[in-house]
């Protein structure tokens, strides 16, 4: 049994008594999960209401208590993430909910500004919108649920969630929390909700409801299509295929570093992370043996490459989702290779069209592509990206190769001599978001996002110089 199993084995023992405890608290009061999505929804109503009628000193109360339950409860639901979905790894997780817990913003995102002038003044709030529908992926069950609702609740609103069916226990455990949580600090029960059991049906259900006045959607390209259709203020959030670009300018070992890193994380199911590497020629081999360096990295011959290929790509050219998120260790097993528990990630050099720098893998296999000169490797960048607008990485020290790598690429984050996951305020500065809307333009989504802007004009007063 591995490290990341047996860190999952200990904790179990601890997730199981927290059910119990959990389900007894379900049956002497509300916890946020409700039957049918309707009962969600009402409960929500009346919770955003009485949310409102609460100072915002109040409101930061609550908000501090979602942190703290998130961080309180960290070991537990990390654990059940990765037991459930089957995806990341232990302590990856751990790391995303610390992350979601204290860098996701609170009300200090929505203080109003005021215009003063010759004919008085107007000021400028971030009002709520009021019942948020939120859907949230399997890859972060926990990260997106705290993140979420943190800006949600800061911006004054209530959310029902419609949690990834695959990881709907994890989701709905978080949910309970943070609800219990709420309702300690004295927040209103509701204010965060879920159904019992979400899936395609229920996730209808609310993108139909009256009373969901906005639609938030993380996930692939189609759920966010299917909210922006609804004909409702909707955010969406989609899918990602990073490229790292080097240049032969770069420091080349915190190049390697930074990419091993990036793309290991949770086994490179964060949307953020270093899909493929695109590395200019001179540099190459360099690149290549700072990542062996690391200790963290195996370097594929190009026959096991083969062999991996076939094993997680299928022949219509999908991902085997049998290998989304799964450790190193476990892939490579399938094609008899052993490596130890230190390794993150197995890289092969590929050619241009190998479909693993095309599509979105999600698993610790990275393709190296190598190409003639920073030029020919900012346009392959910006192609293998594909108009996703989502993260692209950059190792240079060179200001206007990475000027002209940013401005081409058009990303929502755009990582220079880092991790890819610097971008989401791990290691970089900046807030956190696990809700990043290239699609729709919001950015990396924070409480500010989920409000409506509204104004109030006092005409030839107020103006006090
Ligand atoms: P997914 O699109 O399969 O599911 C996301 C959510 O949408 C789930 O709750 C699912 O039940 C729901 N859903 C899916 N299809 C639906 C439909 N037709 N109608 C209504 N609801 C629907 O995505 P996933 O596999 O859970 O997550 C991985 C994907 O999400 C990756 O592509 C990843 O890049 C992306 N992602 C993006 C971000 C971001 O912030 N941009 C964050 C995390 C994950």
């Amino acid at each position: 049994m591995d490290t990341n199993q047996e860190l999952i084995s200990t904790v179990v023992k601890k997730v199981l008594a927290e059910m119990m405890e959990y389900k007894s608290f379900r049956t002497e009061g509300p916890t946020g999960i409700y039957e049918t999505v309707d009962q969600a929804v009402e409960n929500a109503v009346v919770a955003q209401k009485r949310l409102l009628e609460m100072p915002l000193s109040h409101r930061d109360k609550i908000i501090a208590a979602i942190r703290q339950a998130a961080l309180d409860h960290n070991e537990t639901i990390s654990a059940m993430a990765v037991q459930e979905s089957g995806l990341g790894r232990y302590e990856d997780k751990i790391r995303e909910n610390i992350l979601c817990a204290t860098k996701t913003p609170g009300t200090e995102d929505i203080v109003p500004h005021a215009f003063s002038g010759d004919d008085g003044l107007t000021l400028v709030e971030y009002a709520p919108r009021g019942v948020i529908g939120a859907l949230t992926p399997i890859t972060n069950p926990t990260g997106t649920v705290i993140n979420n609702a943190i800006s949600m609740v800061a911006a004054g609103n209530a959310v029902v969630f419609n949690p990834h069916p695959t990881a709907k226990e994890t989701s709905i455990h978080t949910i309970r929390i943070l609800h219990e949580a709420i309702v300690r600090a004295g927040g209103p029960p509701g204010l965060i909700a879920s159904v019992a059991k979400p899936d395609l049906t229920t996730a209808g259900q609310i993108i139909e409801h009256p009373k969901i006045n906005m639609l938030v959607a993380t996930g692939g390209r189609p759920v966010v299509n299917v909210v922006l259709r609804s004909g409702k203020k909707a955010i969406g959030a989609g899918a990602g295929n990073p490229p790292a670009l080097v240049d032969d300018t770069a420091n080349i070992r915190r190049a390697a570093t930074s990419i091993v890193n990036g793309a290991s994380i949770n086994n490179n199911i964060f949307c953020t992370s270093e899909k493929e590497v695109i590395v200019v020629n001179a540099v190459a081999d360099a690149l290549i043996s700072f990542m062996l360096e690391t200790g963290k990295a195996f370097l594929l011959t190009p026959e096991q490459a083969e062999q991996i290929t076939k094993l997680v790509v299928t022949p219509e050219r999908k991902i085997n989702g049998a290998f989304i998120g799964k450790d190193v260790q476990i892939i490579l097993k399938e094609i008899g290779i052993t490596v130890g528990e230190e390794c993150r990630l197995a890289i092969f050099e590929a050619h241009r069209d190998h479909p693993l720098v095309w599509l979105e893998q999600m698993m610790p296999v990275m393709p190296i592509v190598r190409v003639r000169d920073v030029k020919e490797g900012i346009e392959f960048g910006v192609q293998v990206e594909q108009g996703n607008r989502h993260t692209a990485i950059m190792h240079s020290n060179h200001v206007e190769y990475m000027t002209a790598f940013a401005r081409a690429v058009q990303t929502t984050i755009f990582v220079k001599n880092g991790p890819s996951y610097a971008g989401i305020g791990l290691g970089g500065e900046g807030h956190t978001s696990f809700t990043i809307a290239g699609p729709t333009g919001e950015g990396l989504t924070s409480a500010r996002t989920f409000t409506r802007i509204r104004r109030c004009t006092l005409v030839d007063a107020f103006r006090i110089i």
